[in-house]
């Protein structure tokens, strides 16, 4: 069985989608969806429509595969993440195959739209993958120059930038799916023209534009995944806001870097969209010069061009768009940050989560987070309203979007938002 069946542009669905939808058959995204007084399950993205998985299970659609019922009937993807590349493949091209516009199994069902077919605006998406591990990159080299300069003019990139993509672990307790609102943290922070830290709200919070993969279970532990086996343990992708609280971040960084100011939350969109899904959308990254260490070496187009979009919604004012950015601006790719990841024996579970660090363009409409668009609170956004923003208030919601789009086929993430809450009082 080939991807290309599951991606060909010409491929119609009896359901149907409108024109500019992220979810056309081409898509098949995964995600968990809980009716009410149901026990939460696994759907696919179709349209305006979820189609339901253990549903489809049920009347055995899915027979030849050899699953589980539990695998459908579950809180999270991670039991069918761990069926591996090939069987979430197959899967992903079972629905495909029911959703065709020639195909009568399903659609001729009277129950189709009862029992199969939940409206998207009727469910509640729930975290698709509860994530044993949690990785943050660093792989834009606009982003890394531009935080670089802030802080270090004469030399904005460290001697070690090119050679690795640099990344810490993060914290996985705290991720969250869109729509969950985040309180604004307190801890250390200093304050102008002060040496000693007091205890404070953050006064300079922040988002983080990035995406994120999620891996199949990996080798056993000593061993390592190479850049040309890399594909096979990703299943797919989300878009991933890394929240920041700038001021305790500068406080806390040295020597061992982000701490307390980045894991009091991570929100994550709802749909994973497949690695499959976005083959078509491959393209080639930056040339890295100097030369890398063999094992990050790699063949092919490894970066994908995936448009990305930031929004800012007050409480009571107009939506801003405050970035756009695209996927294909990273510096490091997806295959050299798991062939780095695991080139010390370091094992990769099923439903780990890898982020891509945040991700700026060159000019100042695709920086990815306020500390760039503002320049470090130097120069505010001008919001449609006319009020200007250094960082994000309370009440406001951040919005990001990505979509992929080639050949009139949208192969879209959905959105992942989170409103901000005012920080406790105590
Ligand atoms: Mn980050």
């Amino acid at each position: 069985m080939e991807i290309i069946d599951t991606n060909d542009p010409s491929l119609k669905s009896w359901i149907p989608v409108a024109q500019g939808s992220d979810f056309p058959i081409q898509n098949l995204p995964f995600g968990i969806f809980k009716l009410e007084d149901e026990h939460p399950r696994a759907g696919v993205a179709i349209g305006d429509f979820i189609l339901d998985l253990y549903e489809c299970q049920k009347e055995d659609f899915f027979g030849a595969l050899l699953i589980d019922d539990s695998v459908f009937e579950n809180y999270f993807l991670n039991d069918l993440i761990k069926l591996g590349k090939y069987k979430t493949r197959a899967l992903r091209f079972a629905v495909s195959l029911l959703l065709r516009e020639e195909n009568q199994t399903l659609q001729n069902r009277k129950d189709v739209y009862k029992k199969f077919l939940h409206p998207q605006s009727e469910v509640e998406m729930l975290m698709p993958i509860n994530p044993g591990d949690y990785t943050d990159f660093y792989s834009s080299i606009a982003h890394a120059t531009n935080v670089g300069k802030m802080f270090r003019p004469d030399n904005p990139l460290l001697p070690n930038w090119k050679h690795l993509p640099v990344g810490y672990h993060g914290r996985c307790s705290s991720i969250v799916v869109s729509g969950t609102e985040i309180r604004r943290p307190k801890g250390q922070i200093v304050l102008k023209d002060q040496t000693d830290p007091v205890y404070s709200e953050t006064k300079e919070l922040d988002f983080e534009l990035e995406m994120a993969f999620i891996t199949h279970e990996g080798k056993m532990q000593g061993l390592h995944i190479t850049t040309e086996e890399a594909d096979d343990f990703i299943f797919g992708m989300v878009i991933f806001n890394d929240w920041s609280a700038r001021d305790i971040q500068r406080w806390e960084y040295v020597p061992l870097g982000p701490f307390l100011s980045k894991s009091f939350a991570s929100s994550i969109s709802p749909w994973v969209v497949t690695l499959d899904a976005l083959e078509p959308f491959r393209c080639e990254g930056e040339k890295q010069i100097p030369e890398v260490l063999n094992y990050l070496k790699f063949t092919g187009k490894k970066n994908i061009d995936i448009n990305l979009e930031v929004l800012i919604q007050p409480e009571f004012a107009e939506t801003t768009v405050v970035s756009k950015s695209n996927y294909k601006y990273l510096y490091w790719n997806m295959a050299q940050q798991l062939a780095h990841q695991t080139i010390n024996g370091c094992n990769i579970r099923s439903a780990d989560i890898y982020a891509s660090g945040t991700i700026s363009g060159e000019d100042r409409t695709s920086f990815g987070s306020m500390l760039e668009l503002t320049w470090r609170g130097t120069n505010p956004i001008i919001m449609s309203s006319g009020n200007e923003r250094k960082f994000i208030d309370d009440y406001d919601t951040v919005i990001m979007k990505a979509w992929s789009e080639k050949d009139g086929v949208r192969i879209g993430f959905g959105e992942v938002s989170g409103k901000i809450l005012p920080a406790l009082k105590d």
